[in-house]
């Protein structure tokens, strides 16, 4: 009933005390604990229901434990552990800023990509380490095809607003983001897909990304 109850690690269990979180809303109270047992999920929740904090404290939380892993070294290429799609800067930046402070000593390194804007500032941050990668789908395939950042690592994917990035015309863009992780050995990869609605097209996304999958409605 309270976050001090969910054992997220010290770290970030203390972040959510400062920021003065202290009862899940009810998409927390579902997702959180479902997302901890490592399982798929699709949840319908609206902006202002504390989906972002619902998708970040699982990952943020898991990447605490995986981020010493060994990860291949490429020059120049970044290896996130966690991606987030968002649709927009402004939400991308909305979900940067909360993940920032939720992993605030916790050692995660939280970036942020999105288009139209300079590339270079972003190529620079995702030169000095990256955890979980916030970013919209254009500029990413961006990346991908400069070979600056690989997928080749990701143990976590949350999509947030999948039905406004479909309207958006993302589909073929989040395709080809998502063929990308397909690597040997299945099952490592745990996927969270956030969307407000749940037409064909979503459930059509979530049966091709997700493997079985709870689906939570709040
Ligand atoms: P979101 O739906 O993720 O955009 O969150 C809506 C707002 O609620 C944001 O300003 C959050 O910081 C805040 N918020 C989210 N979860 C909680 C919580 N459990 N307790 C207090 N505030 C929260």
């Amino acid at each position: 009933n309270t976050f001090a109850e969910i054992d997220l690690g010290e770290a970030l269990n203390q972040n959510i005390q400062r920021c003065k979180y202290v009862k899940p809303t009810p998409v927390q109270r579902y997702a959180i604990p479902i997302s901890l047992a490592g399982r798929d999920l699709m949840a319908c929740a609206q902006t202002g229901s504390g989906k972002t904090a619902a998708f970040c404290f699982p990952i943020i939380s898991g990447i605490m434990r995986e981020q010493y892993v060994q990860r291949p070294r490429v020059a120049r290429t970044a290896f996130p552990l966690a991606l987030i799609l968002s649709p927009t800067r402004e939400l991308s930046c909305q979900i940067h800023d909360e993940a920032k402070k939720f992993s605030y000593q916790t050692g995660v390194k939280v970036v942020v990509a999105y288009g139209g804007a300079p590339i270079n500032q972003q190529l620079r941050e995702l030169e000095r380490g990256v955890d979980i990668l916030v970013a919209t789908p254009g500029r990413l395939v961006d990346l991908l095809e400069r070979a600056r950042v690989s997928l080749q690592m990701i143990r976590y994917l949350a999509l947030d607003e999948a039905d406004r990035m479909l309207d958006m015309g993302f589909e073929p863009q989040i395709r080809k983001i998502v063929e990308q992780m397909d690597m040997p050995p299945p099952g490592m990869r745990q996927t969270l897909l956030f969307s407000a609605t749940f037409p064909k097209e979503i459930q059509r996304l979530a049966s091709d990304f997700l493997a079985s999958y709870v689906f939570l409605a709040v």
